[in-house]
């Protein structure tokens, strides 16, 4: 069921295969080899460049209206293909099939959206100073592109940064995560289906340092776009300071979530148990750190407790499997790193807490409360299925502490109030807000983060527009 991983460059699939350097791609779920990924050699890389630079001004060229046909055609057949490709998902990543198959309809419908905006990339005409000058503004593609994506999201990552790149009329080259490749794969094998032409979009794996070493110094990147954890998103933004290329850094998250004493409390209590455990927590998104009014935590910790001790653990293809494992072995060593800051502390356990059998990275649902703002799990990003509960006192409290941590990409709160809602929005420091909602990601909406959750957006039109530059046209 799962393919071979395949290296895609200038309209070309390269298989691992004899004398080529290449590593395993394990099961979460039970340790097994799924195959192996191949890694691209200088020479594969420095093709890769040479195709998407050399495609670049036809597919720049080419009308927008038949940029948007293939981008269809690559989604009706990304569409078609949804039950196997769920299933490949599921088995380098984990998470559970309806997720995956979630993930996949999402990744589809950027497809389709970026199709059709990419036809509605206007320019403006703006009054000049005088009849004998017209200021016109134009859109033009930035040129190829390097993209890296991670593990968590296989299929919605690459979806946000190819599509629009393609759209745009910009070449690309990706670097999907080395440990879930073959929904990268897949996305390829659509698009060369869908009639893409060659060098428009290629897939190179590997060491992730020296690919994206290599892709970033070359001239011809004109935008790098990266998906991950911070450190490396800042490491990466140093690498583009050379050739002062544009970039996008979509990066971690440590999301602040504030129950008012107001908040439709089943509402809340339904949507947080939910959410906290989509994807195990490895979501950049994720409700993170929870504060919740003095009034209603301890019911609210009881009750959650109890959900997530209800979830059922297990391999994401099993129809009744509630959460999967973590995708990769480093997720459950960090979780028992937070759990043994936590314990120092004197935070208590009210679920979970521990890994869960030999085989595979399965770790409990677990809810600790009792921490102060100096545990590990209210400063830094957890990244996985613990849920830490503070209580507050005043509305200022809960903005002090929602705010006090580096990252800022989503926030959350719940109330019926309008002057809480009002509050919320305006003075949680977040590049996304959601008022009694986790949805805060879609096709058509910007998504992105402030302080050092990084910089830029993908979705929605601001997300086209990462991969195009303005030109001022003046005419006389
Ligand atoms: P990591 O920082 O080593 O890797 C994160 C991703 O970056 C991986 O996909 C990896 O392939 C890629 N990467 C690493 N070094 C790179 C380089 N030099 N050039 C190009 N790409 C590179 O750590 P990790 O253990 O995979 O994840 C740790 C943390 O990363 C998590 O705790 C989380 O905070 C963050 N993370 C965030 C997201 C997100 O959606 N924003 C996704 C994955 C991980």
């Amino acid at each position: 069921m799962y393919p071979t991983v395949e290296l895609y460059v200038d309209g070309r699939f390269i298989p691992a295969g004899k004398g080529r350097a290449s590593e395993p791609i394990y099961n979460p779920a039970n340790g097994q080899v799924l195959s192996e990924l191949p890694h691209a050699s200088k020479a594969e890389l420095d093709e890769a460049l040479v195709a998407a630079a050399r495609a670049f001004p036809s597919w720049r060229d080419t009308s927008p209206l038949e940029r948007s046909g293939i981008l269809r055609k690559t989604a009706e057949l990304l569409r078609e293909r949804i039950d196997a490709l769920s299933e490949i998902m599921t088995l380098e990543q984990g998470k559970p099939l309806a997720e995956s198959k979630g993930e996949w309809n999402h990744a589809i419908e950027i497809f389709e959206w970026c199709a059709e905006e990419g036809r509605r990339v206007y320019g403006r005409v703006i009054p000049s100073r005088s009849l004998a000058l017209d200021h016109l503004t134009v859109h033009e593609p930035v040129g190829p592109c390097a993209v890296f994506t991670p593990w968590n999201f296989p299929a919605l990552t690459p979806a946000r940064k190819v599509a629009a790149a393609l759209a745009a009329g910009c070449t690309v080259i990706i670097k999907a995560s080395e440990e879930t490749p073959a929904s990268a794969v897949e996305i390829m094998r659509a698009l060369h289906d869908a009639g893409l032409p060659k060098g428009c979009a290629q897939l190179v794996l590997g060491v992730p340092s020296a690919v994206s070493e290599r892709l970033i110094a070359s001239p011809s990147i004109r935008k790098v776009s990266f998906t991950g954890s911070t450190p490396v998103g800042k490491h990466l933004m140093k690498l583009s300071i050379d050739g002062l290329k544009r970039t996008t850094m979509e990066l971690g998250g440590n999301a602040p979530v504030i129950i008012f004493d107001d908040a439709d409390y089943d509402h809340a209590l339904a949507t947080l148990a939910g959410g906290k455990f989509r994807n195990a927590g490895q979501v950049c998104i994720s409700p993170a750190r929870y504060f919740v009014h003095e009034s209603l935590i301890d019911r609210f910790t009881t009750d959650v407790a109890q959900r997530a001790a209800a979830l059922r653990l297990g391999d994401g293809r099993e129809s009744d499997t509630n959460m999967g494992p973590l995708a990769n072995s480093r997720r459950v060593d960090a979780m028992e790193r937070f759990l043994a800051d936590a314990e120092s502390r004197d935070g208590k356990v009210l679920t979970g807490g521990k890994r869960v059998g030999n085989a595979g990275n399965f770790f409990e649902p677990t809810v600790v409360t009792g921490l102060n703002q100096d545990a590990l799990l209210f400063s830094e990003e957890c990244f996985g299925p613990i849920m830490p509960i503070a209580p507050f006192a005043t509305v200022d409290e809960a903005i002090e502490k929602a705010n006090a941590v580096a990252a800022g990409l989503a926030g959350y709160a719940f109330t019926r109030s309008v002057e809480n809602a009002r509050t919320a929005m305006r003075r949680i420091k977040t590049g996304m807000v959601g008022v009694n909602t986790l949805a805060v990601s879609s096709p058509e909406t910007p998504f992105g983060g402030v302080k050092e959750s990084g910089h830029g957006y993908e979705g929605g039109i601001e997300g086209l527009h990462a991969y195009l530059d303005t030109k001022l046209v003046s005419l006389s």
